[in-house]
């Protein structure tokens, strides 16, 4: 069994990357070296910015965890999904966990 997991950057902007935070976490942009100010540095190694929505892999300043398991959505894009999700009542509403992942001083 591989245990690596091929790292596949979506999004190549000078050389970044973008990284999943943990399983079922969030995207991330993050990188080697620090690119700017903004980058952080992340525990496990390296630097990160700011989140990235799964649906359409854009930066944003915190993404919302989604009905859908393991999804991560900016704002647009969760409105989006909730629209989507219309009809099946107030249940759908409440599935909407507006959790934040947090800035993370990326401003
Ligand atoms: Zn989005």
């Amino acid at each position: 069994m591989k245990t690596k997991q091929p790292l596949r950057p979506s999004v190549r902007k000078s050389g970044n990357a973008v990284r999943r935070m943990w399983e079922g976490g969030p995207l991330r942009q993050w990188s080697e070296k620090r690119e700017s100010s903004k980058w952080i540095p992340y525990a496990a190694g390296g630097y990160v910015a700011q989140y990235v929505c799964d649906q359409c892999r854009r930066p944003s300043q915190g993404v919302y965890r989604a009905i859908s398991p393991g999804k991560w959505l900016c704002g647009p894009c969760k409105q989006r999904e909730r629209t989507h999700s219309r009809g099946t009542g107030h249940a759908a509403a409440a599935a909407v966990a507006v959790e934040q992942a947090g800035c993370g001083g990326a401003e």
